[in-house]
């Protein structure tokens, strides 16, 4: 099973910063609907987080949302801290870490193959929000291609470029110099959910990748409900990231749950989306209508979550359903090698 993910929920807990300032959100930031239900509220940390949801499109939001701000500063100084301390292990080598995003980059390759989609050997792939940069250097070297990476943390990107050898262009998106590019592929790894101005990210996916060029997306599911956290402005559901995928002219190639409990029946925790740039049409997203019952649907999915989650249930469906939870045999020793070299 991947423990990091299954244990997200405690971890999630920003432990060293607050936000100070929150601006609301009147109407859907995707598709623009003002039919807007309440989803989630909560105290985290001393903080009252309220969650959104679109009745159209799905999409779960913060609201009021902290400042982009907020999160940058949060994702440069506390994020990997917090994880890794919460962990026991050190951040700047958290192997708990590389495991995961070893299980990740087996998943990423595995829609990649499964949607038919792949780069030309020597391209360029980009990782925002590398973290240890296991991720794109696996996906690089499977596709013999060459890996990039953008990354708020001074300790993670260090341990990137040392470890993972991964050559580190900024911060953020906004911050590669389009020519770096245009890449071949761009990949969020659980990242996406945590910026506010999506308009802006997509607008540095169209300076940086190529036209026909992979837009890769891992992200939470919203009927995982723990997902609607602080540290998460948005939660998208399959009908959410379409919806976002036509906003802003990608062509989606394959949506799909993924993890250690993804069945035909169970909701997870993951989302992979794989896409494809197309020309803007110019033309804007046909609105969503309204789905009855979504609400309902979301919340027995939540519920099933739960219970699916806990043992016996989660070792069950373990059983009938290792993908993604365990390392293949090249990631084995390639973690084996990493904490060798490393020691
Ligand atoms: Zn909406």
């Amino acid at each position: 099973m991947d423990k990091a993910q299954a244990a997200a929920p405690q971890s999630l807990k920003p432990q060293s910063s607050k936000p100070s300032s929150w601006t609301p959100v009147p109407r859907c930031p995707l598709c623009g609907s003002d039919h807007i239900a309440p989803f989630r509220r909560q105290v985290q940390g001393g903080v009252a987080v309220r969650h959104d949801r679109c009745t159209a499109c799905l999409l779960v939001f913060q609201n009021p949302c902290p400042t982009q701000d907020w999160y940058d500063e949060y994702f440069r100084s506390h994020y990997w801290e917090d994880k890794a301390r919460d962990r026991g292990d050190d951040v700047k080598r958290h192997a708990v870490q590389w495991r995961s995003q070893l299980i990740r980059a087996q998943r990423y390759l595995a829609c990649l193959h499964a949607a038919g989609l792949s780069v030309p050997r020597g391209g360029n792939i980009l990782e925002v929000g590398c973290a240890y940069g296991m991720v794109i250097r696996t996906m690089a070297d499977a596709l013999a291609a060459t890996p990039f990476g953008a990354e708020p943390s001074d300790n993670a990107s260090a341990s990137a470029r040392e470890v993972a050898k991964v050559d580190i262009l900024g911060r953020f998106i906004h911050d590669v110099p389009a020519d770096r590019g245009p890449f071949d592929l761009i990949l969020f790894s659980h990242v996406l959910e945590y910026i506010v101005d999506q308009d802006a990210v997509f607008a540095s996916i169209r300076r940086l990748l190529k036209p026909g060029g992979i837009l890769l997306i891992g992200t939470p599911n919203i009927f995982f409900r723990h997902a609607a956290v602080l540290e998460h402005p948005y939660c998208f559901s399959k009908r959410s990231l379409r919806q976002l995928f036509a906003r802003h002219g990608i062509r989606p190639v394959r949506i799909e749950p993924t993890s250690h409990l993804a069945t035909a029946f169970t909701p997870d925790y993951s989302l992979t989306a794989a896409g494809v740039l197309e020309a803007p049409t110019g033309a804007a997203p046909t609105p969503e209508s309204p789905l009855p019952g979504a609400g309902l649907a979301m919340r027995l999915g939540a519920a099933w979550f739960s219970l699916a989650n806990r043992f016996p249930l989660n070792r069950a469906l373990g059983f009938v359903n290792p993908t993604g939870t365990k390392l293949n045999e090249a990631s084995r020793r390639r973690l084996a090698e990493l904490k060798a070299r490393t020691r």
